[in-house]
């Protein structure tokens, strides 16, 4: 039994309640009891619970990104300032297919590092063709949160070599979520991820959605509408537009889980609404490959599910949620007016918005009892940070003057990851060495 007592607690209930002199009550990976701090903390004397005093921090739920390339996280810095199709043919798909197991494994533990100190407890991730076995492997070790597939592709104009025949892709996705769908506690999920329209075949994308029926609890991942150039050779191959594709293959459900949806027609707005499928925005990664502003809050006033993700590394440069939930408030705002997306608006998409997104509403997202400890614990004492945090105050704080520098502990699934700056379960400086030692190998195979 674990107690955790902060100053204040920022529950993101139905409420949004924000609770000052209360403390946590952990019992294995789950939160058993809410209660004032005077009471737990004589309790925890009595039993002899493990206590953890933050008389100075504020706790939050975990955040939650739901789109993630941990497969890319070795390739920043290396393709930078190309817009997609460029960025993808020239850089990131060679690269990818030049990945072996070591650089894989280095890849995903310099990405699992960065999320964690940025407080990110739980991911939705897009893997490449191979080595999936590999960031299953470490997301459990290390003990994120975590929905992961491998990527999909059957067709690849952009760069032949990454791609392999339908059966091939549909056999590798099935013993992966035979052997990984729901392992660590059910704390590591399995995410069906074709990686967009023109990477599959009609076959491959429809015979994917019925596999999946098989795995209940898994998603349907996937990059949609990012890039104009994208969306012509959509046109010219299926004479329509990307989620209108995805209607007429029968693909589209609350399941579907779809990157970017920045050119998105009235149309397919509809649909993505009627459909219930959700919008996985990523604002730096817009904005870095020149793809566009998704209109986000016309689709949060159409009742569309939107939540927040860095997307990988070599597109954003960072993998920092609170970086995504600025630049998610501030690009809309010249376009839409100062009051939309505001600071506790984005922080609802980056934390029960994203559980939500993910299905997991009713386990993580918030702090209530019953649900899984994931929890972050912020230190506002910054020169950066603002002088006044009142309640009414609390999430602009966070969101606006937050960043990975004021995180000070992580917990995910009632497990301390990072504890008072430090990680528990990654030698990080052993990690970096690797990771560029691993970089510089897969250069050589790439040349
Ligand atoms: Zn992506």
């Amino acid at each position: 039994m674990k107690v955790i007592s902060p100053a204040i607690i920022v529950t993101m209930n139905a409420k949004y309640e924000i609770l000052r002199d209360h403390s946590l009550l952990i019992s294995k990976n789950r939160i058993v009891s809410i209660e004032k701090t005077s009471a737990l903390e004589s309790k925890a004397k009595e039993f002899g619970w493990e206590l953890f005093q933050f008389p100075d921090l504020i706790l939050i739920p975990g955040f939650v990104q739901t789109h993630i390339h941990l497969c890319q996280t070795l390739f920043r810095g290396l393709a930078d300032d190309l817009e997609l199709l460029d960025w993808l043919q020239l850089k990131i798909m060679p690269y990818e297919f030049a990945h072996n197991k070591e650089s894989m494994k280095y890849s995903a533990l310099l990405g699992i590092s960065e999320l964690i100190r940025c407080g990110t407890t739980t991911i939705l991730d897009i893997g490449s063709l191979n080595h999936s076995d590999v960031i299953f492997e470490q997301l459990q070790i290390t003990g994120m949160r975590a929905f992961h597939g491998k990527a999909m592709m059957d067709i690849n104009t952009l760069y032949s070599k990454l791609s392999e025949p339908t059966k091939d892709a549909i056999r590798t996705t099935e013993e992966l979520a035979k052997e990984f769908h729901n392992k660590a506690d059910e704390r590591i999920k399995y995410a069906f991820s074709p990686r967009f329209i023109l990477s599959c075949s009609d076959e491959l994308m429809k015979t994917t959605k019925e596999l999946m029926n098989e795995f209940p609890g898994t998603l349907f991942h996937t990059h949609a509408s990012e890039n104009r150039i994208e969306l012509e050779n959509v046109r010219n191959r299926f004479g329509k537009d990307n989620i209108e594709v995805f209607e007429e293959l029968e693909i589209l459900d609350d399941k579907s889980c779809i990157a970017h949806c920045i050119w998105l027609n009235d149309k397919e707005i509809n649909l993505m609404k009627h459909r219930e499928a959700r919008v996985l925005h990523c604002p730096s990664s817009n904005l870095k490959l020149a793809s566009g502003i998704a209109k986000i809050p016309r689709y949060l006033n159409e009742g569309i599910s939107v939540s927040l993700g860095a997307d990988g590394a070599p597109c954003n440069n960072f993998l920092d949620i609170f970086i995504e939930m600025r630049m998610a408030s501030l690009i809309q705002k010249p376009f839409y007016g100062q009051e939309v997306m505001n600071a506790k608006q984005v922080f609802e998409l980056s934390t029960y918005g994203g559980a939500k997104a993910l299905h997991l509403e009713k386990e993580i997202g918030s702090i209530e009892v019953g649900k899984k400890a994931d929890l972050v614990l912020l230190e506002v004492n910054n020169i950066h940070n603002a002088l006044i945090f009142d309640e009414d105050k609390i999430y602009s704080t966070i969101v606006y003057t937050c960043d990975h520098t004021n995180v000070n502990s992580v917990m995910i699934d009632g497990r301390w990851v990072y504890l008072n700056r430090e990680y528990t379960t990654l030698d990080v400086e052993l990690v970096k060495e690797r990771a560029r030692e691993e970089l510089k190998k897969l250069l050589n195979r790439v040349n």
